[in-house]
């Protein structure tokens, strides 16, 4: 923890559980440089939401012995789907089951409940956001970037001069929802994934822990008669899946290495489409062993058809501090707008 005697902004981090909390200082240095959760009271509706948030920053402040006067903006985010300035989709969302959530302005809310300039971002484009800041320094503001990472789903964001690329409802760069040419990567007799968004073969259907539940495991399973995976029930074999990739096993890295096609898919048609700078990965794939970690990200740069101009210059890197990304990215939006 560090101490600012200049301005600071707040990142705040909202899960279906916790809230991750960071400050900023106007140097550009993270004045927190651990996690520091608080329970994110989502599950018991806004009111109590935006009195735990209150108490995040409060939390932060305290941590680092920062004045409140000090603050100038706060920046948040949270699981989708909600439109790009923070309202909560009228339908719900996954950690905003609750009706009262339904349509509900979180960020206009917290505006009021704290009396800051308050900026919103989903837990993809923030943590996407974060990764280009950190991998461009000083030039972010002129350069582009994809970010996907692997979780539950297939989340991310598209970051072009250095802005996150909202588009007109708030939902662009839901790249687990792009559809990719299965060809040549569903194995003889593989069904077709289908994703909880209704598509079928779009990313998220095969690389999400979702997908492993759902299509690559129980396949995989068929091909690989008598694998110790069988015996688990599935939705625990699946989370077990990483570690034994990180072994060696083949049919771990059968599974993971249809994940990297299909990422490498994806980044094919995001080069046709942005012609980024740089392709980030990230989630629970690559948060593991180093060896592991290379062979994946190996796969994924494999898989992703170039042109040559682009693959002199393109880079693949990693999402940096996977758990403290949210927030991080979080508070550079916050600063970007109100420096
Ligand atoms: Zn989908």
């Amino acid at each position: 923890m560090h101490a600012s005697a200049g301005p600071v902004v707040v990142g705040l981090d909202v899960g279906g559980t916790s809230t991750n909390a960071t400050l900023l200082d106007a140097s550009g240095q993270f004045l927190i440089d651990r996690m520091v959760e608080t329970p994110s009271c989502v599950l018991q509706g806004p009111e109590a939401a935006l009195d735990a948030l209150a108490g995040s920053v409060e939390q932060v402040l305290s941590l680092t012995g920062t004045d409140a006067a000090a603050v100038r903006a706060v920046g948040l985010d949270t699981p989708g789907p909600a439109s790009a300035d923070g309202v909560i989709s009228s339908r719900g969302a996954t950690n905003f089951s609750l009706p009262a959530w339904y349509g509900f302005d979180i960020r206009g809310a917290l505006e009021a409940r704290l009396g800051l300039p308050v900026v919103y971002n989903n837990d993809g484009n923030a943590a996407a956001l974060y990764a280009h800041v950190v991998h461009f320094g000083a030039d972010a503001f002129a350069r582009s970037s994809i970010s996907a990472i692997v979780g539950t789903g297939l989340g991310g964001g598209v970051i072009e001069s250095g802005q996150v690329v909202k588009g007109a409802t708030g939902t662009a760069g839901e790249l687990g929802h792009v559809h990719i040419p299965l060809d040549g990567l569903l194995a003889d007799g593989q069904q077709v994934p289908k994703c909880n968004c209704g598509f079928s073969g779009d990313v998220e259907s095969v690389a999400s822990l979702t997908g492993i539940v759902k299509n690559l495991l129980p396949y995989w399973l068929t091909r690989f008669d008598g694998h110790e995976l069988a015996a688990v029930p599935i939705d625990k074999a699946a989370r077990l899946v990483r570690s034994y990739g990180e072994r060696g096993d083949p049919l771990a890295r059968a599974i993971f290495e249809q994940q990297a096609m299909a990422l490498g898919r994806l980044f094919t048609i995001a080069a046709n489409f942005t012609d980024p700078h740089a392709f980030f990965v990230g989630g629970g794939v690559v948060e593991t062993v180093p060896e592991f970690r290379d062979w994946f990200l190996g796969k994924v740069r494999e898989h992703t058809v170039l042109r040559r101009e682009q693959s002199e210059t393109v880079t693949f890197s990693l999402v940096p501090d996977l758990d403290m990304a949210g927030a991080r990215g979080a508070a550079l939006a916050a600063q970007a707008l109100h420096p």
